[in-house]
């Protein structure tokens, strides 16, 4: 393993939402980064634990976790802690979206409430959670969000997203004085299972329809997005916080 492909030698992971689409592609990031422990936190039992499996290293490890009930944070975050003595990094990136319309005229409040649970009371606690550990255990570690650069026709996605960044930009004031770092980066439009049932298309469908959507030839990927975390997570961007790293091929914004 050449030097470039040991970023994240030694550290210990939480992945929230590690079990699909952009968690699952830098969960396997993270392991081929050398990544000590990555913990997949996620409601999907039988995908993240087939996901631990398929890779059968111990470094690999899946837990129930809701982003939306603080106590189950809190409970895996302790857990790690307990297991593997210290966390390093947090990836903020459980995410759901509504079937229903939701622009402004026809917007669904049941639905929206659901939607801020998961994005701003989940990525609060998240973030809340891994900082007291880390603070408590004097480790120098990173916290990534998963913000979004799109879509302003989906009124409550884009608010939890605004939200996240706001999150992000306050608590990387506060951190900073204990080393600890904390970004987020806005994917454009990536092919994963929470598009594709969005959409109602399958997977390969969906890719052709993205083809045009960013200046670059060519289609943004998972793994690209996964590339991007572990940049904003690895020592490269020792000097980067309250930064929110667009991930897009630059984005024509619809
Ligand atoms: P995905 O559906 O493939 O993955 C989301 C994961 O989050 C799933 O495994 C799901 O089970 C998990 N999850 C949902 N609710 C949860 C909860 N309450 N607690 C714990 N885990 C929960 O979707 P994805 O596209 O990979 O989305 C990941 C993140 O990326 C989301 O925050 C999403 O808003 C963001 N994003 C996606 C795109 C895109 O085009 N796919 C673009 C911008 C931002």
């Amino acid at each position: 393993m050449g030097e470039s492909s040991k970023k994240l030698e030694g550290e210990v992971a939480i992945i929230t939402g590690g079990a699909s689409g952009i968690g699952e592609a830098t969960t396997r990031h993270f392991i081929n980064q050398a990544a000590r422990a990555v913990v997949i936190a996620d409601v999907q039992d039988e995908k993240g634990q087939e996901l631990a499996k398929s890779i059968s290293l111990d470094r690999y490890l899946y837990i129930h976790c809701d982003v939306s009930d603080e106590d189950h944070i809190k409970t895996v975050v302790e857990t790690i802690v307990k297991t593997y003595g210290q966390l390093d990094v947090m990836f903020c990136n459980a995410g759901i979206i509504n079937n229903a319309e939701q622009t402004i005229l026809v917007l669904d409040l049941t639905q929206y409430e659901k939607l801020f649970y998961v994005y701003v009371l989940g990525t609060t606690a998240s973030v809340k959670h891994a900082a007291r550990a880390m603070v408590e255990g004097k480790v120098k570690g990173s916290i990534i969000c998963t913000a979004s650069m799109g879509s302003l026709q989906y009124t409550d996605y884009t608010m939890s997203k605004h939200a996240v960044v706001g999150l992000m930009r306050s608590a990387s004031k506060q951190l900073g004085g204990y080393g600890i770092r904390i970004n987020s980066m806005s994917p454009g439009a990536v092919v994963t299972p929470l598009i594709c049932g969005k959409i109602g298309m399958e997977a390969e469908k969906v890719e052709r329809t993205f083809e045009s959507s960013s200046y670059l030839n060519g289609v943004l990927k998972a793994k690209h997005v996964a590339e991007a975390v572990v940049f904003l997570v690895s020592d490269e961007s020792e000097f980067i916080t309250g930064h929110n790293l667009a991930v897009d091929g630059g984005y024509k914004q619809s």
